[in-house]
């Protein structure tokens, strides 16, 4: 059994001699993102499992776990950890937890002590925590960042953002299923066998959409729902009682606002901070490096994607922050921030105003951007079709569900008169020539 060691705040390490003999757990959050996360932690030598339970007992280990007042994305992250624990499937004594801290202002930052909190309530606090993040905070001698880690968790979000793009755009018009998915294994399982250099990367994203492209599609009229929300609940589907296949099985063609804009949205915030605090220089310098180098990757993403008239581009990070001029301040930072608000309005603009603005229970900054925000843009944009759906522990799948087929009739409806409108329109033409 490996020594428990301790810094000088009391804090039990996780130790080189950990790294060699104890399993990793960590939570899934995006489907696609983590599964690569997963695979580079294995081949930097961590023995990582990604955990992917949707078990509902999570919900019940959260809520033994954390107090009630605690957001839920939080309660299930927790949760989904002891649950595991729980599960016999592990020598406890050769475990560690990983969980990421975004070093904001946001309870994400303090996730970390309310799992030690947990674990300490069950007598599990010989199980190390690891915080996984780039700020340096709370260092382990047993997990390091490398260089090459780095370059590959950047490639992690761009292919990971586009695999998510396209597949949600080919996915439902595929004509013969299992087509998407199956060309989604197999990038999963390839991309980061190649080289990641700028130039190779550039190449791959091309490589990528041309396959993607050439799956035979049949083009119908769909109902197009985008999804926003808290950063959890929005990709997760432990968290959002699996939307996007619900709105699959609801014949729906989905859009969700891809990773790289909330990392570009993380490095603005401190520039934001600068320019209008007048506090954290250094950061907004090191963070406007970071949000360079973010950029330069979306506008890469963003240049492939056009080269297919068929496919929809998402918008730059400067567009969507350009469109929220006028409903909210660059000051709104806590949570998604301005970001969210700007993402429904970017959904609105590229003719998505199906919207579906995923609340979770105790998140006061996201109700305030996403919620809060509903009523204004709609009366900017009478036509958007937004609705907000709760998720807390109490929330019954049905009743969410309910709520968004309710959504989604009134999208129907739409395009039903739309196509009629169009019909007549063509009859009317049609006896014109006649005549
Ligand atoms: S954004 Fe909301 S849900 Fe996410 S950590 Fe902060 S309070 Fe919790």
């Amino acid at each position: 059994m490996a020594e428990l060691i301790y810094d000088q705040n009391g804090r039990l390490l996780f130790t080189e001699e950990m790294r060699r003999e104890y399993t990793i757990l960590i939570p899934q959050m995006l489907p696609i993102h983590f599964k690569f996360i997963e695979q580079i932690m294995q081949e930097a030598g961590y023995n990582i499992v990604l955990m992917t339970s949707t078990d509902p007992e999570i919900v019940n280990q959260g809520l033994q776990s954390v107090h009630n007042d605690t957001c839920y994305p939080a309660l299930l992250v927790i949760g989904q950890m002891m649950n595991e624990l729980n599960s016999g499937k592990y020598d406890l004594h050769k475990t560690a937890l990983m969980i990421t801290q975004t070093g904001g202002g946001c309870r994400a930052s303090n996730y970390i002590h309310l799992l030690r909190k947990a674990l300490k309530k069950r007598g599990l606090d010989y199980i190390p925590v690891i915080s996984f993040n780039l700020a340096g905070m709370e260092k382990n001698p047993g997990f390091k960042f490398t260089p090459k880690m780095i370059f590959k968790l950047l490639g992690a979000v761009v292919y990971g953002d586009l695999l998510m793009l396209l597949s949600n755009q080919i996915r439902p018009y595929e004509v013969h299923p299992g087509d998407t998915d199956a060309l989604l294994e197999h990038w999963i399982s390839t991309l980061l066998d190649r080289k990641m250099s700028i130039r190779h990367m550039r190449r791959t994203l091309d490589e990528i959409t041309e396959s993607f492209v050439q799956i035979p599609v049949h083009r119908t009229e769909k109902v197009k729902v985008g999804v926003v929300g808290e950063i959890y609940i929005k990709f997760a589907p432990l968290g959002n009682n699996n939307l996007e296949k619900f709105l699959a099985q609801q014949d729906c063609e989905v859009c969700v606002p891809g990773l790289l804009d909330f990392i570009i949205f993380m490095g603005d915030h401190h520039m934001v901070d600068v320019k209008k605090f007048h506090i954290k220089f250094m950061k907004g310098f090191v963070s406007l490096l970071m949000k360079k180098l973010f950029v330069n990757f979306q506008n890469k993403l963003i240049d492939t994607v056009k080269k297919y008239p068929q496919l929809r581009a998402p918008s730059d990070f400067e567009t969507i922050k350009s469109l929220t001029n006028g409903y909210l301040s660059d000051g709104n930072m806590m949570g998604e921030g301005w970001l969210l608000t700007g993402e429904m309005l970017e959904l609105i603009h590229s003719g998505i105003d199906n919207i579906i603005c995923t609340q979770p229970f105790g998140c006061l900054p996201n109700h305030i951007v996403g919620k809060g925000m509903i009523r204004v843009i709609r009366k900017q944009h009478p036509t958007a079709n937004i609705v907000a759906i709760d998720y807390d522990p109490g929330a019954t799948k049905t009743n969410q569900e309910n709520r968004i087929k309710l959504m989604l009739s009134v999208a129907r409806e739409k395009i039903e008169q739309q196509e009629t409108a169009q019909a007549t329109a063509q009859k009317q033409q049609q006896m014109v020539n006649v005549k």
